[in-house]
């Protein structure tokens, strides 16, 4: 999305560039040595996942960022225009997450909000029962076998590892998990977690006996069949991700443990930032829009490609 060269979430050369957090669809395009504004965690996270040497840009702008609750490191970006403020929510969550920092709200003129999950019936169920639930499973069936969670690498399996530190276990990660876990660690977000590549002598304690594994999303049904192979026990998978309410997965269980603002969450946001008009943007942007015309709240969809000059005339 562009406003007066500046571009949010999308890199553009010769743009300034806002990037609101280091997850993949927010930082496409980005070059290897890109000025960005953004936090420092984003930037250090960027630069584990995708070895670069992305620096932060000085923000000698009228722009302020402010935490979204979303990942380590995620923004809003409040940017002050002639005689009225936008706010840009970025991937945001109303409810407070375990690994990161909570959301900050400041009031706005106009708002550009994020519409991942656009849809009214589509609730979360609140995350202390999500994760309490979530205990309950891994207690359960680490009796009977291995538990095995397919995760986004950068943010759920963060989660992820802290609920069940929480019970008393430790898990094992993949080599990526245990990557973005190091950023994670030197800012401050404790997690205990053994990984192949950092503490390959504690692994085969743990293996002993039932155990925990965390793998990215798109490896678990192989890897599953390999840790079954390799460890002769039955392996019960699981995925914790807002999608849960939308999808049915083809595993043991699946939790909605969501990093995103549900329609409850979307309607708190808009009455505490309070602005004077509001674009949604996304792929579901036309859905939301109508979600909350339905409801009252007007809104409108923004296109993908947006100036100043039509944000000025409003
Ligand atoms: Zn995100």
């Amino acid at each position: 999305m562009l406003i007066n060269k500046l571009s949010l979430d999308e890199y553009i050369s010769g743009y300034k560039n806002f990037v609101s957090h280091a997850h993949t669809d927010h930082i496409k395009g980005i070059k290897k040595y890109a000025k960005i504004i953004a936090s420092k965690e984003t930037v250090e996270l960027i630069n584990t996942r995708f070895k670069k040497n992305v620096v932060e840009e000085e923000n000698k702008y009228n722009i302020e960022m402010l935490d979204a609750g979303h990942i380590l490191g995620s923004k809003q970006l409040l940017i002050k225009l002639d005689g009225f403020d936008l706010l840009y929510s970025g991937d945001y969550q109303m409810e407070k997450n375990i690994t990161c920092k909570e959301i900050e709200i400041k009031n706005a003129d106009i708002l550009l909000i994020d519409s991942t999950y656009p849809y009214r019936d589509i609730i979360f169920d609140e995350k202390n029962i999500i994760i309490d639930k979530i205990q309950r499973f891994v207690k359960e069936y680490t009796k009977k076998g291995i538990v095995l969670f397919g995760t986004y690498s950068l943010g759920k399996a963060q989660e992820i590892i802290k609920i069940v530190n929480e019970i008393g276990i430790k898990p094992i990660v993949d080599k990526k998990i245990h990557e973005i876990n190091q950023v994670y660690i030197k800012n401050n977000v404790s997690l205990d977690y053994a990984s192949y590549f950092k503490d390959s002598s504690e692994i085969g304690e743990i293996v002993r006996d039932n155990f925990v594994g965390i793998v990215s999303i798109n490896k678990l049904y192989d890897m599953a069949n390999k840790i079954s192979f390799a460890y002769g026990k039955k392996v019960y998978t699981a995925v914790a991700t807002g999608f849960a309410k939308l999808f049915k997965f083809n595993t043991t269980m699946q939790f909605d443990l969501s990093d995103h603002a549900d329609f409850k969450q979307a309607i708190e946001y808009i009455n505490a930032v309070n602005p004077k008009k509001i674009y949604t943007y996304g792929n579901n942007a036309s859905i939301f829009a109508e979600e909350l015309n339905s409801i009252g709240i007007r809104a409108e969809p923004i296109e993908e490609l947006y100036n100043y000059n039509k944000i000025s005339s409003i």
